[in-house]
């Protein structure tokens, strides 16, 4: 399994040089490829491979001694993005009936990444030196895990990121009680109430801060595109959007590791949550819960445990009692308090949510396991007949 640990970086001022003239260089050696594939194209018809322009590296590197600077596998990597992009054009052309977009040249704004693999980097404690360019002072908000693969400097306007992409074979990640079951239903104002009778409130990062983010934004439209002072506050707006989504992250991070630390299988609504942001309504709600980005957290972390997630049918989870189990279709879910019709059974809504989404997790598995054990007696009988 690979996973990405990304870092912002601080370097000096020789460093940063360094880095832009790399980025430079590759740019280069990106527009003279997609030139070089596009001739053969035009001559021959034929889609020229990366590794088949690999040896003009060699050639180029004799010419334009300037090459030389940058890491043999680096400028190989160039020609693998390239590839990519091509790729992306070609699966395109297949799904859009034929419009696509050949991949351009790029600006120098528009080429903003170098990768390394193995080689001509060396970490030590929170300094990453990349040889022939300096070093990259790395801010750990967590520890690299694994075995690092390749490494991404990446330029943006909010400075210099990292991306350490790795090969993960064996976490450290323990569940405490791996028998241990949990429901979960998602929601607004609480993020999320459990079968254990749990809940988390919604933090609202986005929501909290859209009145600075107007306030900001505003100022944006007021100055004159492309200007100084146009530039500057769209810094100021953009690194609004990356600290919400820094904080949202972090709290999602630790929020997922507290539920797989304790719980074996848990059991989620399959929610179709593309569809329900396009009600504008709910949509900025919705997003400030990120309910995808945290499943996604969730699902990953209880597979390193060796526990399981489990995604059930949402329909009626809410209107379903969870005593008796009637359903009352009619339910408007309004309510913070459910009241079952036939039982009077009353509880918090979204606590008797949690409760249902557990016993269909549990149905759902226990059917799961019963197909299971069909299959093997049948496959155990095959066998018999097989033997004689
Ligand atoms: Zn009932």
């Amino acid at each position: 399994m690979i996973r990405t640990f990304k870092y912002k970086v601080k370097t000096d001022k020789q460093t940063e040089i360094n880095a832009n003239e790399w980025l430079e260089l590759c740019r280069q050696l990106y527009n003279l490829a997609l030139e070089q594939k596009r001739d053969y194209w035009n001559c021959r018809k034929q889609y020229l491979r990366y590794y088949q322009q690999g040896p003009d590296l060699v050639e180029l590197k004799k010419e334009f001694i300037q090459f030389k600077k940058i890491n043999a596998q680096t400028l190989g990597y160039v020609l693998i993005k390239l590839d990519q992009a091509y790729n992306t054009f070609f699966s395109n052309l297949k799904k859009k009936n034929g419009r696509a977009g050949l991949p351009r040249f790029k600006s120098k704004k528009r080429y903003n990444s170098f990768t390394l693999d193995q080689n001509g980097w060396e970490l030590k404690n929170n300094i990453l030196t990349i040889f022939k360019v300096g070093n990259f002072k790395l801010k750990l908000s967590r520890p690299i895990e694994g075995k690092i693969k390749t490494i991404t400097v990446k330029r943006t306007s909010l400075g210099w990121f990292t991306n350490f992409h790795c090969e993960i074979r064996k976490t450290n990640r323990v569940c405490k009680n791996p028998t241990k079951e949990v429901g979960i239903d998602l929601g607004i104002t609480k993020l999320l109430y459990d079968s254990d009778n749990n809940f988390v409130d919604n933090p609202k990062y986005y929501i909290n801060s859209q009145k600075q983010l107007r306030r900001k934004q505003r100022s944006l439209t007021r100055k004159i595109k492309n200007s100084n002072n146009y530039k500057k506050q769209l810094l100021i707006v953009q690194k609004q959007f990356e600290k919400i989504k820094n904080q949202r992250n972090d709290f999602q991070h630790k929020l997922s590791t507290s539920y797989v630390d304790k719980y074996g299988k848990i059991y989620v609504e399959d929610l179709n949550i593309l569809g329900m942001i396009q009600n504008h309504n709910l949509s900025n709600h919705i997003s400030d819960s990120s309910w995808g980005t945290f499943i996604n957290k969730l699902f990953y972390k209880v597979e390193e445990t060796g526990g399981k997630l489990i995604k059930v049918d949402p329909r009626y989870t809410s209107q379903t009692c969870s005593n008796c189990g009637y359903i009352d279709k009619n339910n408007r879910l309004t309510q913070s308090e459910f009241k079952c019709l036939i039982c009077n059974h009353t509880e918090n809504a979204d606590y008797n949510a949690s409760k249902n989404i557990l016993r269909l997790g549990q149905d759902h598995i226990t059917k799961l396991s019963s197909i299971e054990q069909e299959c093997y007696k049948t496959s155990g009988i095959l066998e018999g007949v097989n033997k004689h």
